[in-house]
């Protein structure tokens, strides 16, 4: 099979690199004067490469809700959920059957404000009562939207959670506020630091390689 690139994008740059973007489409970074046979070369000598990417990102769009979000199926505490339009007007999530009710009409917006609400509340809980075990203190507790970064502990100790760790199970959940705590005692990701986290979250490889392998889960809402 013979791959084509989507897009040629050159650059004074050396080398050729290509890459797959979310819709699988190829992009193919080259020298300004390199030749269409060097670019098809280097696309054929990476094809495994590309197909394999391919299929994970198509895999990943497969689990993204789409316009229509009624019965988009996600993970909310680890647990599956469900999204339900319904006609009432007010957001609720149902425990007993996992629905998260959404007004008709209401979108991702609304989803968003919902999960950043209840994670506002969960993990300021999960950080006081692991503070207070940690034996340390800290400034606030605040919920972003970050997509890149699970929390983070900045030099004045404000812990930042993004919402979206919320479709972690909640003992995932339990290992970042733990982390994040530990930052407030060391600032680095030091023996000491390690030492912290494995003494009150002695599993933490495992929880980290949840987070790891669930990477794509930021890209949900
Ligand atoms: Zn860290």
């Amino acid at each position: 099979m013979i791959i084509k690139p989507d897009k040629i994008i050159r650059a004074k740059r050396k080398t050729v690199s290509i890459t797959v973007d979310s819709s699988g489409r190829l992009i193919v970074r080259a020298p300004l004067r390199c030749s269409e046979a060097r670019i098809l070369a280097f696309i054929e000598e990476k094809s495994e490469w590309i197909l394999k990417h391919r299929a994970k990102k198509a895999h990943l769009q497969s689990l993204l809700p789409s316009e229509n979000l009624n019965g988009f199926q996600f993970l909310l505490e680890g647990k599956p959920a469900e999204i339900c339009y319904f006609s009432g007007k007010r957001l609720v999530f149902y425990e007993e059957n996992r629905c998260l009710y959404l007004p008709e009409g209401k979108g991702e917006e609304s989803v968003q404000k919902w999960l950043k609400n209840r994670a506002k509340f969960m993990f300021s809980e999960l950080v006081k009562l692991r503070a207070n075990e940690m034996r340390v203190s800290y400034k606030e507790v605040r919920i972003s939207s970050a997509k890149g970064r699970w929390g983070s502990c900045s030099q004045d100790n404000t812990l930042r959670f993004t919402f979206r760790l919320l479709y972690a199970p909640i003992a995932v959940i339990d290992y970042v506020v733990v982390h994040e705590l530990a930052h407030t005692a060391h600032k680095n990701h030091g023996k000491a630091f390690w030492a912290m986290v494995e003494k009150h979250c002695p599993d933490w490889k495992i929880k980290r390689k949840w987070l790891k392998e669930h990477g794509y889960f930021m890209q949900i809402f």
